[in-house]
């Protein structure tokens, strides 16, 4: 494709500006439990209520000693015993120590814990013959966590880094922001259920399929509203029955200018759509808008930028809605192409690819192969996009590109 071909086309990065300044953000709350709340945002700061540690305690099994007492290195008896959950309780007298458990409490007064490796053992009592030093070894109040500090901010995504960490403050209830709903259908006569058999035409509809399983992903509630024939007032009465129960709509297919292509002329009936020919390959058309209520992406109906546009695009807008404001958009890296990569001018384009780290110990990264907008099967060969910039053309094995691993979306690792 050349230039002038392409010079109407918008960027990516401008798509996601323009789409991302419109997204507001839900703004209902609910107070959930603590172990229901994986995958869930965060509506406020976290703020502690104690200090983590909440009282001076041991690093180490050994003596709580008072370094004062340590000058003539005579041995010194041991004057009570303090365990995790059990204090020493009682009188500490001057030239004693105090055996003192991993955990436990530090005597009031003593400013070191010695490690049993390090001491001998007599009869008189312990010798400390090792150089110590003052805190040696005292985990202090507060030094993880202090009380009031703000543990996590708003609009964090909770998982298994974060969640643990609430429990040691022992907050056994979180307020997050309520579940985005979406609600979703695939348009075109051609499509078949799966389990059903092919009639002449037909093929098995991916895209709902692929669609709903990213969206469990990024924890939505999905309501799902099947395959619409091409028909516009099947489309029309579809957009009407999602607009009424959903935050979003997300369809696929009939976006572009076929003659059963309903999507874009009954959008612009009901909502305020734009619709976007993006500089990126594969997934060109793309739509975005706000019907009566609900927001609209619209797909394209091709299966791999269906989810390709969906990763790029709906993945950061599902973001911005549901308030995950510490999103980060997938980071790339450089990699050497051992393979060369067909590309012309003028379109971003996200070929698929493996990567790997050779014996040298460098990132390099091959194609899957066939890159057509139908072979699905790229994403399951493949661990990463290449992502190739919009001027370059043809890459010879041996330069340097960009890519992107895949994430949760479309793999596990
Ligand atoms: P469309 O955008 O409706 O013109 O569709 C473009 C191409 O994607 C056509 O080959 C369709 O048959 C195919 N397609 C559309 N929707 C789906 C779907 N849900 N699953 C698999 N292929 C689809
Ligand atoms: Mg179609």
């Amino acid at each position: 494709m050349d230039h002038c071909h392409t010079s109407s086309l918008i960027s990516l990065e401008q798509a996601l500006e323009k789409l991302l300044v419109q997204a507001v953000t839900l703004t209902q709350t609910e107070i959930i439990s603590l172990t229901q709340s994986a995958g869930r945002i965060t509506a406020t700061d976290i703020i502690s209520p104690i200090n983590v540690p909440p009282f001076d305690n041991s690093a180490m099994d050994g003596y709580a000693v008072r370094l004062a007492d340590l000058n003539g290195n005579q041995a010194l008896p041991i004057a009570g015993k303090a365990f995790a959950g059990a204090p020493f309780q009682g009188e500490w007298p001057a030239g004693s120590c105090i055996r003192i458990m991993t955990g436990a409490p530090i005597p009031a007064g003593a400013d070191a814990v010695i490690m049993q490796e390090q001491v001998e053992v007599t009869e008189s009592g312990i010798r400390f013959s090792y150089p110590a030093q003052q805190g040696q070894n005292i985990r202090t109040i507060g030094e993880d966590i202090a009380q009031n500090a703000v543990v996590l901010p708003k609009g964090t995504k909770l998982s298994t880094a974060q969640l643990p960490v609430i429990a040691s403050l022992g907050i056994a209830k979180v307020k997050v922001i309520r579940r985005l709903k979406v609600a979703i259908f695939s348009t075109g006569d051609e499509l078949q259920a799966i389990g059903e058999p092919l009639q002449a035409g037909q093929i098995y509809d991916t895209n709902r399929f692929a669609v709903r399983l990213m969206l469990e992903k990024l924890d939505c509630e999905v309501i799902d509203l099947g395959v619409i024939p091409d028909n516009p007032d099947a489309l029309r009465d579809a957009f009407a029955e999602a607009d009424k129960q959903v935050d979003l709509v997300i369809s696929s297919g009939g976006a572009s200018v076929g003659e059963a292509d309903y999507t874009k002329p009954i959008l612009e009936e009901v909502g305020k759509i734009n619709f976007w020919k993006l500089a990126i390959k594969p997934g060109k058309p793309f739509a975005f808008g706000k019907l009566e209520n609900a927001w609209f992406c619209g797909l394209p109906g091709n299966p791999v930028s269906a989810v390709l546009t969906f990763y790029q695009l709906v993945q950061p807008l599902i973001a911005r809605l549901s308030g995950f404001t510490a999103w980060q958009p997938p980071m790339r890296l450089n990699a050497k192409a051992i393979t060369p990569l067909k590309k012309s001018p003028g379109r971003l384009d996200f070929q698929r690819g493996t990567a790997s780290i050779n014996e040298h110990g460098e990132l390099e990264v091959q194609t899957t192969g066939h890159q057509g907008s139908h072979i699905f099967s790229s994403y399951s060969l493949g661990n990463c996009f290449i992502v190739l910039e919009r001027e370059r053309g043809h890459i010879t094995a041996g330069e340097t590109v960009q890519i992107e691993f895949f994430n949760h979306l479309l793999k596990n690792q």
